[in-house]
C-alpha cells in the first residue's frame, strides 16, 4: 500500500538534474559534476543532483556578502517577518509535497514526515514572530561624567549552514528561520545523502521573494563542499548539525578567520525508567524514543536504564512493543519503521549489532538486518533491544545512530544519576517516575541539554535545544537560537 501522495508522480522529481541556486540562479557546479540520491526503501535513482565544491562555494559566499552588504541587511523587521509568513503559508500549501521528499530523499516513514507539520509551520512563525523581538539594552554605567551607554544587536552576516540527512525539512528551516529574522544571508549545504527537499525549500523561498543572495544552497560532500564552507574566511558563522567527529574538524576548519560556530552534535542519551514509573506508558514512550525515525535522531534514548526489580519485566515488555512495529517501505502509511538512510548506515549500524553479540549482550528483539520481499533492496533494520548491558560495552559507550536500545539495570538514584553522567555527550536524557522529588533531582543532575520527564524528544519552537560536553554548544530553537545569530555591539555616547 502507498499513501496517496505517492500516486503520481513526485512534482519535484521530473527526471531532469537537479541544480544549486546561488544568487538567485539555478546553476550547475563549476565543475559539471553531479550526483545520484536515491530512496533508501528501494535503491532506485530519485534523481541526479549538482555536485558542489569549493569553487561552488565561493561563489555562494561571494553571492551571500554581497546580499549582506546589500539592501537586505537594512530591511525593517516587518519586511523579514512579512517574508517568513509567506514562506510559512508556501511551506504550509505544498507540504504534503514536501513530506513526501523527505520520505523518498531519506526514508522516514510518511506517516512521520506528515506529522511534521505544526513543527516545520510552527518554527517558521516562532523566527517571524522573533523578527520583531530583536533589540538592545540601555545599560546604566557609573563612570565618572555623563555617558549614556546603549547596546545594538547586529547580524553577524554571512552564514555556513551544514545539515544532516536525517530530518531535511525541518534541518532547512531551523538553519534558514533565524537567519530571515536576524537579517543575515546563509549559504547552506545539505547533506549528500538527502539533498532534495531544502532545494525545493530554496525554491519556495524564491516564490516567497527572498532577494537573491539571501538564502544559497549548495549541494555536495562534506569532505568537499561542506569543508570547504568551514574554512571560507568570508564566512562569520557556521551553524552545524552532524556528528562530533565532524563537528571538530569543523572547529578546526574554523580557526582560520575565528568565525563564530555552532555545534548540534552527536549522543548516547540515557532514558531512566524507575519501578514507580507508569509503565504502561514508559514502554512505548521509551521504545520510540529509539526506534523512532529508525534511531537516527542525534538525541535518542539509546541508554536505557531500567530498576532492577522491573527490568526483565520492562525490556521484555519493550522488545514486544518494537517487533509489534511495521519495518516497511517509507511511502507505506502503516509503515512505522522505514528503512536506513544508506547502505554505509547500513553497514555501521550491523557491524554494532555484531558487535553487541560479540561484547555478550542478549537481543530480546530484532538484530539483524531484514532482507525478505519487499525489504530486499532496502537497508531495513528490525527495532533492536540488547539485554544484560554493561556501562563499558562499547554498545554502551558510542552512537550507533540506529533503532537499537542498550538496556542497562540500576538499584539506586545516586548511582543511575553518575552512570548516566559517564559518557562524553550530552545532548537529551529521559526520566520516568511517578515521584515528584526524584523527577526533580534528576532534571538537575543530568548533564544534558534537555531532560524529558514522563515523556521523550517533545520539542517546541520556543523551547531550546543543544548540547553539553560532546553534544556541542549554542542552541537551537528558544530566543537563545536568534541570539547565536547576532551580535551585540556597546555604544557609549559622552552627554556632558
Ligand atoms: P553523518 O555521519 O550523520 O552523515 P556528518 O557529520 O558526517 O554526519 O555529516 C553531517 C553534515 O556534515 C553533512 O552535510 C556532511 O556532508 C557534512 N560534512 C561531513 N564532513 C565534513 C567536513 N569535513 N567539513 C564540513 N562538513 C562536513
Amino acid at each position: 500500500m502507498t499513501a496517496d501522495v505517492f500516486t503520481t508522480r513526485h512534482p519535484f522529481l521530473d527526471g531532469k538534474p537537479k541544480r544549486m541556486l546561488i544568487d538567485g540562479k539555478w546553476v550547475e557546479a563549476a565543475s559539471g559534476k553531479t550526483f545520484e540520491t536515491i530512496n533508501p526503501s528501494t535503491g532506485e535513482v530519485l534523481a541526479r543532483v549538482a555536485e558542489g565544491d569549493a569553487e561552488d562555494v565561493d561563489r555562494a559566499v561571494a553571492s551571500a556578502r554581497r546580499a549582506f552588504e546589500g539592501p537586505w541587511s537594512r530591511m525593517k523587521p516587518f519586511e523579514r517577518q512579512g517574508l517568513l509568513l509567506r514562506l510559512a503559508d508556501l511551506v504550509e500549501k505544498h507540504f504534503e509535497e514536501l513530506a513526501a521528499l523527505d520520505t523518498l530523499d531519506m526514508g522516514a516513514p510518511i506517516s512521520r514526515t506528515l506529522g511534521n507539520r505544526l513543527r516545520a509551520l510552527g518554527m517558521l512563525r516562532y523566527y517571524a514572530g522573533q523578527a520583531l523581538s530583536i533589540h538592545g539594552e540601555t545599560i546604566p554605567n557609573s563612570l565618572p561624567g555623563e555617558y549614556q551607554s546603549f547596546t545594538l544587536k547586529e547580524p553577524v552576516g554571512v552564514v555556513g549552514a551544514i545539515i544532516p540527512w536525517n530530518g531535511p525539512l525541518t534541518a532547512t528551516i531551523w538553519k534558514i528561520g533565524p537567519a530571515l529574522a536576524t537579517g543575515c544571508t546563509v549559504v547552506l549545504k545539505p547533506a549528500e545523502e538527502a539533498p532534495l527537499t531544502s532545494l525545493r525549500l530554496a525554491e519556495l523561498c524564491q516564490e516567497a521573494g527572498v532577494p537573491a543572495g539571501v538564502v544559497n544552497v549548495v549541494p555536495g560532500y562534506g569532505e568537499t563542499a561542506g569543508a570547504a564552507l568551514a574554512r571560507h574566511r568570508d564566512v562569520d558563522k557556521v551553524a552545524f548539525t552532524g556528528s562530533h567527529l565532524t563537528g571538530q574538524k569543523i572547529v578546526e576548519a574554523s580557526a582560520g578567520n575565528l568565525k563564530r560556530v555552532s555545534l548540534e552534535l552527536g549522543g548516547k542519551s540515557p532514558d531512566i525508567v524507575f519501578a514507580d514509573a507508569d509503565l504502561d506508558a514508559a514502554v512505548p514512550g521509551a521504545g520510540m524514543a529509539v526506534f523512532a525515525n529508525s534511531g537516527q535522531i542525534c538525541s535518542a534514548g539509546t541508554r536505557l536504564f531500567v530498576e532492577r526489580r522491573v527490568y526483565d519485566e520492562f525490556t521484555a515488555r519493550v522488545a514486544a512493543y518494537g517487533t509489534s512495529l511495521k519495518v516497511g517501505d517509507s511511502r507505506d502509511p502503516e509503515t512505522n519503521i522505514g528503512p536506513l538512510v544508506s547502505a554505509e548506515q547500513l553497514e555501521r549500524v550491523t557491524g554494532y549489532l555484531a558487535m553487541g553479540r560479540q561484547e555478550g549482550a542478549r537481543p530480546l528483539s530484532g538484530g539483524e538486518r531484514l532482507t525478505g520481499g519487499e525489504l530486499s533492496k532496502g537497508f531495513f533494520v528490525p527495532p533492536t533491544v540488547f539485554a544484560d548491558v554493561r556501562d563499558d560495552m562499547r554498545i554502551a559507550q558510542e552512537e550507533i545512530f540506529g533503532p537499537v536500545i542498550s538496556a542497562i539495570p540500576f538499584d539506586d538514584i545516586e548511582e543511575v544519576i553518575a552512570r548516566a553522567n559517564r559518557t562524553q555527550y550530552g545532548l537529551g536524557s529521559g526520566v520516568w517516575t511517578r515521584d515528584v522529588s526524584k523527577a526533580h533531582k534528576l532534571a538537575r543532575s543530568i548533564r544534558a541539554g534537555s531532560v524529558w520527564i514522563n515523556c521523550y524528544q517533545a520539542m517546541d519552537p520556543a523551547v531550546p535545544f543543544g548540547g553539553y560536553k560532546m553534544s556541542g554548544y549554542g542552541r537551537e530553537s528558544g530566543k537563545q537560537h536568534v541570539e547565536e545569530y547576532l551580535n551585540v555591539k556597546s555604544v557609549w555616547i559622552r552627554t556632558e
